[in-house]
């Protein structure tokens, strides 16, 4: 039963859709033109807890016993169906988020490679074997750890659900997912696809709505486990809720990423990586490097190469293909226009945009202009806080060292972009810079998701992706054997 503009608003419980036991529901709103484009069931606590049955009963019927070679399978047709669907996919990610379509194709592939991945990984969760002497034998054994919570957010719903749930399915765990109020109806169409890959019903399960659902579903005795990506104060939050029955969490809370640049580095390649940073999903991305730090030999050419490519960018609706969408929400909107006015109190220079876009086309909608502010202080909200929306700060510096205390002068620690031709310097904020991955000469680079990817600092703990996810959804049993005669 679709909505009807063909949207299907419900949530996915025990293998099939259901609307909210409460019948309660949220607004999908496009924010390319402010209009509501499905209703979406708001789950409360009593869907929470059916969810939860469901993944139980799961378990219990075999999922986490199962041969891991038929998870392999499993996994692998998930994969290929979330290649078949790509269009469909990035159609309802790009309406939900606002982002260019071709960006939410590349989401598609990205949830698709997680899932292939981990498919890879599924009959690979080796053990170990520890000596002990003659008449003792010694191993380990990885087992799954049950019912693992995910919580998303509005940002990439279908890539990072992707990147949580496909290692949580590898290892043999359920999951209970909570996409975010704002964006996250694909979520739900892949869990549907799970079930058409073969995934027996319950063992993935999606309740949709906002803060309560995600606190009733964080604060529920029956998880064994959860992942959450969002800010630090609901991070907070939910490590607080997790703590009352001792379910581990791991957390990945965001970033305020460096891109530093000097003054040998290749100015046109760091430039293009710059300005896609603003383009892509209107930097609403945890690993934007949103904080240009330019060594002030380069600084006024580099800010010329930069300004020059921002003034090429289209903006418009995410199904128009342009090159850069609206932020998410009003609310998102309005917390980004209210940095900017912060940003200017405090002395930053707007070298392009600045604020709401004027464009009579785009008015309806939550448009920013894509913005680089010069001269940014530090210390400052612009230049500490997670802005989440198409925003470059600029701050000079004049030497490596300098470099690397401003790169490290924030809360987080994500990422770390370098540009250099030298690998002295390379090297030397490599191996100073307080985050869970550096990135020199390129920011992207295919084949990413087999990168440990997490935080340090207020960004978070425990590592996703790679096969060091791997030790978020096992606990280890260590069997040790007496089998002599003693
Ligand atoms: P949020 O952290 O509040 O929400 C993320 C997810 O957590 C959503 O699914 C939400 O419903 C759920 N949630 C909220 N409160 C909860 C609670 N108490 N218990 C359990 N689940 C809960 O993010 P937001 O309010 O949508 O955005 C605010 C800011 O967070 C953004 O401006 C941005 O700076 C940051 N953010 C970061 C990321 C990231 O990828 N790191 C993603 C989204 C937002």
């Amino acid at each position: 039963m679709a909505d009807a503009i063909g949207v299907d608003g419900r949530m996915f419980i025990n293998g099939e859709r259901a609307w909210a036991s409460s019948g309660a529901t949220l607004e999908a709103i496009d924010p390319a033109t402010a209009e509501v484009f499905a209703r979406v069931a708001l789950g409360e606590r009593a869907d929470v807890d059916a969810a939860i049955a469901a993944a139980h009963a799961a378990l219990a019927g075999g999922w986490a016993g199962l041969p891991p070679v038929r998870r392999v399978r499993i996994l692998n047709r998930l994969a290929g169906l979330l290649r078949e669907h790509r269009r469909e996919l990035a159609e309802l990610e790009s309406l939900d988020v606002g982002k260019p379509l071709r960006q939410a194709e590349d989401d598609v592939a990205a949830a698709a490679s997680y899932f292939e991945f981990f498919a890879g990984v599924a009959d690979k969760v080796f053990g170990s074997s520890i000596p002990l002497g003659a008449g003792f034998i010694d191993f380990t054994l990885r087992e799954p750890l049950g019912v693992s919570a995910q919580i998303v957010p509005w940002n990439y719903p279908l890539r990072l659900a992707s990147r949580g749930i496909a290692p949580a399915l590898s290892c043999g765990n359920a999951v209970v997912a909570k996409p975010a109020a704002e964006a996250g109806l694909s979520v739900v169409r892949l869990a549907e696809l799970a079930v058409e890959a073969g995934l027996p019903s319950g063992v993935f399960n999606v309740v949709t709505g906002g803060r309560h659902t995600g606190a009733a579903l964080a604060s529920h005795p029956g998880i064994n486990h959860i992942t959450f990506t969002g800010s630090v104060p609901t991070g907070i939050a939910i490590m607080k809720a997790a703590a009352d029955h001792v379910v581990p969490v791991t957390l990945e809370l965001g970033g305020k990423s460096a891109n530093i640049v000097f003054a040998d580095a290749d100015l046109e390649k760091a430039a293009a990586s710059a300005a896609t940073t603003l383009m892509q999903n209107s930097a609403q991305t945890c690993t934007a490097p949103t904080r240009l730090l330019l060594e002030e030999a380069a600084h006024e050419r580099f800010v010329q190469l930069l300004a020059q490519r921002i003034g090429t960018i289209r903006m418009g609706r995410g199904l128009d293909n342009p090159d850069m969408g609206p932020v998410v929400s009003e609310r998102q909107m309005n917390r980004v226009l209210g940095y900017l006015a912060a940003g200017k109190k405090d002395g930053a220079r707007a070298v392009t945009g600045g604020g709401r876009s004027v464009a009579a086309e785009l008015a309806r909608g939550y448009f920013i202009e894509p913005t680089l502010l010069d001269g940014v202080a530090r210390g400052t909200p612009l230049e500490q806080e997670e802005i989440f929306g198409p925003v470059l700060t600029v701050t000079s510096f004049k030497s490596v060292e300098e470099a690397i205390e401003i790169a490290n002068g924030t809360p987080y620690g994500l990422v770390t972009g370098v540009w250099t031709r030298e690998l002295r310097k390379a090297l030397a904020v490599a191996t100073a810079v307080k985050s869970g991955q550096v990135r020199v000469n390129a920011y992207s680079v295919e084949g990413s998701i087999g990168l440990p990817f997490g935080g340090y600092k207020r960004s978070g703990f425990g590592r996703e992706q790679g096969v060091e996810a791997l030790a978020n959804y096992t606990q280890i049993k260590n069997v040790m054997i007496n089998f002599g005669p003693g």
